[in-house]
């Protein structure tokens, strides 16, 4: 053991005593959920692992996974930990310094079959605060009105203590499995950089390989106090980066001349700003539009039922577009201009001017398409466009004809109300892509009913989960599971 690896479990040693405290502390104050996030949550009986999975939930926030840098090594030391407590045996896997990812299996044979086994994903990091935005400790997991806040109270570490609810669930009633059921918390989702799950896959694959897997990635769309519909994630958009340089004259600021990069980087990222690539419509998002449109209003509705056709379809597009920065993305590869960086001094001409441009593709699409349309419409020799590494890659849809997508869809729509279940790709990405691309098939269900006004504070300030919506999806998540893992 080196010094550095015992001050570690020293420290872990530590955050684990305070979290057994902290988890006392949480479960000695008295939380009826106020009316307002009773009625946002359809009602059942929580389960009674769903108090200790609250406790849980609030360990996890109060242990900094804040990515970069992650750090997640004591997150990862506390759910191994929580996992040996009940006789399971999990593995922290090393995927870089101060960070790991836990794996532990329930078998359901001597001999595994990883082609049927189901895994249950969630991620340690989050993504940082602003903290003086916020009006609550971020990771304090203060109880408020019914709301747990903290930064991963949805995301991900909601999921995290809903799938560690499931998991030592099963543990404790013995259940008869009739496929290996694997619990994996990985690292560095936020940033899918070198500690991510394609670490894991490319060190790890032989621990976790599985036919089927849940993850974040979905979600119980609320709408007026109901569950609207729940959009469970097949599929889901590539990520890339793209650089504008634009290249110019250094000098003197009192003598400005036409060869400011400034200037032409600026014009480049108007006219990039103002780009809409064309629609294209993937089988799962046509599949969700049909879904959508009975559940909205009607011109709403008449014009989803238009976008197909041959004299409508551009208008319909157009304004469905517009009804939604949701709907517009998920129609068509997006691009989005999100940092700028030129300049030396105030009086000085720089020689050159860059911004990032983050695209992204629909599964499918190719980044050299969007580079050429960008450079027709920039159409300046000293502004040129380059890829940046790293770009992410299109994984294949999950199948919507697997017997857990279509155990999923039943069984999320019995328990919330008869809600529709819709097959939903993604704007945002997920660990699920790099699954997907080792045949796995992996479907997206934060199973937490969330309204916009929630769903918003996700990645920014004062994120919350309502514990009403905490409970029915622990409870869901865990009929899913069971259904599809126990035997009869
Ligand atoms: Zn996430």
């Amino acid at each position: 053991m080196n010094w550095n690896r015992a001050v570690q479990v020293i420290a872990g040693v530590a955050v684990l005593l305070l979290a057994g405290s902290f988890r006392a502390a949480a479960q000695g104050i008295p939380q009826p959920p106020p009316a307002s996030a009773v009625s946002a949550a359809p009602q059942s009986d929580p389960l009674p692992i769903t108090r200790e999975a609250r406790g849980w939930l609030a360990d996890l926030i109060r242990i900094n996974t804040s990515n970069p840098p992650g750090n997640e090594n004591l997150a990862a030391m506390y759910v191994s930990n929580l996992l040996q407590k009940e006789g399971i045996k999990p593995e922290i896997l090393d995927v870089g310094p101060g960070r790991s990812a836990v794996v532990a299996r329930l078998r359901s044979s001597v001999v595994p079959d990883p082609s049927k086994a189901l895994l249950l994903v969630a991620h340690l990091d989050v993504v940082p605060v602003d903290k003086a935005r916020w009006t609550v400790d971020p990771f304090g997991a203060v109880v408020k009105d019914g709301y747990m806040y903290g930064r991963g109270a949805i995301d991900d570490k909601g999921m995290l203590a809903a799938n560690l609810a499931v998991f030592i669930g099963l543990k404790r009633s013995n259940a008869h499995l009739n496929r290996d059921v694997i619990f994996l918390a990985t690292a560095d989702e936020e940033q899918s950089a070198d500690a991510s799950v394609r670490t894991l896959i490319a060190k790890y694959w032989d621990k976790f390989a599985a036919g089927f897997a849940i993850n974040e990635g979905g979600n119980v769309f609320m709408k007026s106090g109901k569950v609207q519909y729940i959009g469970v994630q097949a599929s889901e958009k590539v990520a890339v980066n793209v650089a504008v340089i634009a290249r110019g004259t250094s000098g003197h600021a009192s003598q400005p001349t036409n060869y400011n990069p400034v200037v032409h980087l600026a014009a480049a990222v108007a006219k990039i700003g103002a780009y809409s690539a064309p629609v294209h419509l993937t089988a799962i998002v046509r599949r969700y539009f049909e879904g959508v449109a009975p559940l909205e209003d009607d011109e709403i509705a008449k014009w989803i039922r238009s976008m197909d056709t041959a004299d409508r379809g551009e208008h319909a597009q157009r304004v469905i577009s517009e009804a939604s920065p949701l709907w517009n993305s998920m129609m068509r590869d997006t691009v989005a201009p999100t940092i700028l960086s030129a300049g030396l001094a105030n009086n000085v001409i720089p020689a050159e001017a860059r911004a990032n441009l983050n695209v992204r593709l629909l599964p499918g699409d190719s980044i050299n398409t969007i580079i050429s349309d960008l450079n027709k419409l920039v159409n300046d020799s000293a502004v040129t466009l380059q890829v940046q590494p790293n770009a992410g890659l299109a994984a294949p849809p999950s199948s919507l004809e697997s017997d857990f997508y279509i155990l999923i869809c039943r069984v999320a729509s019995r328990e919330f109300g008869g809600a529709p279940a819709l097959p939903f790709q993604s704007t945002w990405l997920t660990d699920s892509a790099q699954l997907r691309l080792h045949s796995v098939q992996a479907y997206g269900l934060v199973p937490f009913p969330l309204s916009d006004e929630d769903l918003r504070r996700m990645h920014g300030d004062d994120e919350r989960i309502p514990l009403a919506s905490f409970d029915k999806g622990v409870d869901v998540l865990n009929k899913i599971v069971t259904e599809f893992a126990v035997a009869r």
